[in-house]
């Protein structure tokens, strides 16, 4: 049995969640590849040392002074080291990253460092071995990720390591470039080191017991969600470059709380045989949406009356979120922010294209999912949704 364990920012933020960490590690030793985000929030207000980073890079871009940033986030991590008693300086990575710095080494080598250096900590702690993302996690020229070479080179390089931290977030190009993914991004290492090593289970540990049925910023003390499918949980949820490497092979993803390590978590599985304990999984919703209604007589007749509409989102770089439709009715769903300073060019696109009798815009929109791999063997489901919206 093989568990690759992924820490969030929140669970590495000081030195007591260090030590919660550790139990959780070392109470398993299943737990053998850890992959950790940089120090998070400590509280509300506090900033990520990622974005410590990211403003302190910016001054360095800047020509402006950056050693009082600097210093601020070498406190972050002495703060750690000392509050665990390690025997451990960053001194010498600190200099070379002031150097770096200098040099404008680039964003993403500078946001980077967060992951490295609490890699370095981590390991460190734990009396793992530390492997640097950047020997093993590859990206090509363009800066994008090469999965294949990386997990050749990955599960290669950690066939005989029995216990090892490998930091999120980032990697090198062949040229040493260090390169990251978006933000968030150590879910996605977290889920390529399990795929590499063929863990049993990846195991994702934040600050909430899994996904909640709801909103709790909406409903009460909603229940947690014991297990969910892939589909379910759509591409909203976790960032889907994360969901890839594991699912491919068939490794389910376990989310877990740090705070609260005896709750089960939610189980993130391609398929199971399990009966949903309820018809409706979870409830989502995301705001933020502008709404393209087009209206035409006959339009159910005109051959490629739909693609000629896409194609003029497409030929304006806009993806669409949702498109319901009606007899003579199409509406097309957008990101506002993405959308608003494109709209005229969209409508007299749209006019072009298909001729609309009507066409009109809304926005500040929101759409709400209602999820469940039990809804379509239960009658009544859409009746009691569109009740509670009544
Ligand atoms: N530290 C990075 C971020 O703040 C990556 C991560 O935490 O997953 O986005």
């Amino acid at each position: 049995m093989k568990i690759v364990v992924k820490f969030g920012g929140s669970s590495l933020a000081s030195a007591e969640q260090f030590k919660k960490v550790a139990d959780i590690i070392h109470a398993d030793p299943h737990r053998r590849f850890v992959v950790p985000s940089a120090p998070g929030k400590r509280f509300d207000g506090d900033t990520k040392v990622t974005d410590m980073l990211y403003g302190c890079y910016d001054l360095a871009e800047a020509g402006k002074d950056f050693d009082g940033a600097l210093a601020d986030i070498k406190a972050r991590y002495d703060e750690i080291i000392e509050g665990l008693g390690l025997d451990l300086t960053l001194d010498k990575e600190f200099e070379t990253i002031h150097e770096q710095f200098r040099l404008k080494a680039g964003r993403n080598y500078a946001a980077s460092r967060g992951e490295y250096l609490n890699g370095i900590v981590l390991a460190n702690y734990l009396g793992f071995e530390f492997v640097d993302a950047a020997t093993v996690i590859r990206f090509d020229d363009a800066g994008n990720f090469e999965a294949d070479r990386t997990d050749l080179i990955l599960s290669s390089r950690l066939k005989d390591v029995e216990y090892a931290v490998v930091p999120g977030f980032y990697g090198a190009q062949d040229d040493g470039v260090v390169t990251t993914f978006s933000r968030g991004g150590s879910d996605i290492t977290g889920s390529i080191v399990a795929k590499a090593v063929h863990a049993d289970v990846y195991e994702n540990w934040t600050d909430v017991s899994g996904f909640l049925v709801a909103d709790p910023r909406i409903i009460k003390n909603p229940e947690a969600i014991e297990a969910i499918t892939y589909k379910e949980l759509g591409a909203s949820v976790l960032h889907e470059d994360a969901i890839f490497p594991v699912r491919k092979e068939g490794i389910p993803i376990n989310i877990r709380n740090t705070n609260k390590p005896d709750d089960l978590g939610t189980w993130i599985v391609e398929s199971t045989c399990r009966k949903p304990k309820h018809t409706i999984t979870g409830i989502a919703g995301k705001k933020g949406f502008a709404s393209i209604n087009i209206e035409k007589d006959m339009m159910n007749s005109e051959i490629g009356f739909g693609r000629k509409v896409l194609q003029v989102f497409e030929d304006n770089n806009l993806s669409f979120e949702h498109m319901p439709s009606g007899v003579d009715t199409m509406t097309v769903f957008v990101h506002q922010s993405e959308f608003e300073h494109k709209e005229q060019q969209v409508i007299s696109g749209i006019h072009r294209a298909v001729h609309p009798d009507l066409l009109d815009l809304e926005s500040g929109l929101a759409l709400i999912a209602v999820v469940g791999r039990g809804m379509r063997d239960t009658r009544g489901v859409a009746s009691k949704v569109f009740d509670a919206l009544a």
